[in-house]
């Protein structure tokens, strides 16, 4: 792997100030656990001339419970995410998720905001300089060809972080600070699907922290689907969060990871309500799966096993969930 080019190391002791110096430093990066950056850099994926470490920054470090939301700050590290108690009694699938990224080393540097600023990837892209270079690189760092689909207008690359599916099912919401000030939206808002442009974080916006509901009578779950046994990306993870009616379905979410460039939250799930999870409804979620991801070919593992293997998944999740909540 190539060395790591020089650059300026800034360190800041409050998000407003890290805003300031990412507007003074347009070449900038913010920088958390570094976990993602720090290879990209190696790799030449990402070049910055000042990096901004947001290690010094407090309040990004707040986990509490206000007003029946938990309020984590973008800076919490995973290996914390995963061990809360609050977030392993309440928000399983999220601390399941957390405890499921890379290996225990990387959980505690990595952080929260880190995984949902995640890059996207492909096997086109996360490669080295010269092997790039052999297939004249591809539309996301070069040139204007996407490997992956070589007629598209757009970059396939997948969105890979696994905490994100979960936050959707949970209903999150995040909290940006960008040069104009504080601004909130939920969770789905925050991505695009474009492997290029895959975050609606306008420049020099800091996401600051995720508020999720504690809402009661829900039971969420986390689980993917990789090549190796442990340190290794999702090449499919989905998140499943039921609330239950009596003997009936009272919702039911389900979001997916690595199999779009965005961690989408499945549509037309709403029709299942107020009824019993049999196997029309375990068709339904199929079906429904099926219509709102698009695997492509961003990973050595085939299109039509990852297009099988998500639905699959689900349906598993939410057999548990459903005989858990009985
Ligand atoms: C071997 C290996 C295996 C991995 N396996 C997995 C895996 O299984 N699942 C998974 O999800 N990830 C995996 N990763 C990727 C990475 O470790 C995690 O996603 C991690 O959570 C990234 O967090 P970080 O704090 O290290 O991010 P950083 O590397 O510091 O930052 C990542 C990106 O987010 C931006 N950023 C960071 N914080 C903020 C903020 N507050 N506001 C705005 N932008 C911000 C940075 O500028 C950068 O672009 C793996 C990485 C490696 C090297």
């Amino acid at each position: 792997m190539a060395a790591l080019s020089d650059f300026r190391l800034l360190r800041p002791a409050s998000a407003a100030e890290a805003v300031r110096l990412r507007g003074e430093y347009p070449a900038s990066r913010f920088i958390a656990g570094g976990t993602d950056l720090l290879p990209n850099m190696r790799r030449g994926l990402v070049t910055a001339d000042a990096v901004i470490d947001l290690g010094r920054i407090a309040e990004l470090s707040e986990l509490r419970v206000v007003d029946d939301r938990l309020h984590i700050g973008a800076g919490v590290t995973l290996a914390t995410l995963a061990a809360d108690p609050v977030a392993r009694a309440r928000l399983p699938a999220l601390a399941q998720a957390a405890a499921a990224v890379a290996g225990p080393t990387h959980r505690a540097a990595a952080t929260l905001g880190g995984n949902l600023c995640l890059d996207t990837r492909c096997m086109y892209y996360n490669q080295s300089e010269p092997w790039r270079d052999a297939i004249d690189n591809c539309m996301k760092i070069a040139g204007d060809t996407c490997r992956v689909a070589t007629k598209s207008p757009r970059c396939w690359a997948a969105f890979s972080g696994d905490v994100a599916p979960a936050l959707l099912v949970l209903g999150a919401e995040v909290q940006i600070l960008g040069p104009q000030g504080m601004r909130n939206l939920p969770l789905s808002e925050f991505y695009r699907d474009d492997g290029m442009a895959w975050l609606s974080l306008a420049p020099g916006e800091l996401l600051l922290s995720v508020r999720v509901p504690l809402a009661d009578g829900w039971l969420s779950a986390y689980e993917k689907l990789q090549i190796r046994g442990a340190i290794d990306f999702p090449l499919t993870g989905v998140a499943v969060a039921l609330r239950r009616t009596g003997d009936l379905i009272g919702e039911l979410r389900i979001a997916c990871t690595g199999v779009s460039s965005r961690p989408e939250l499945i549509g037309g799930l709403d029709a299942l309500a107020g009824k019993t999870l049999d196997d029309a409804a375990l068709s339904g979620i199929d079906r429904q799966i099926r219509r709102g991801t698009q695997p492509m070919e961003t990973t050595v593992i085939s299109v039509a096993y990852r297009r099988r293997a998500t639905p699959v998944l689900a349906k598993r999740l939410a057999k548990r969930l459903w005989a858990a909540s009985a």
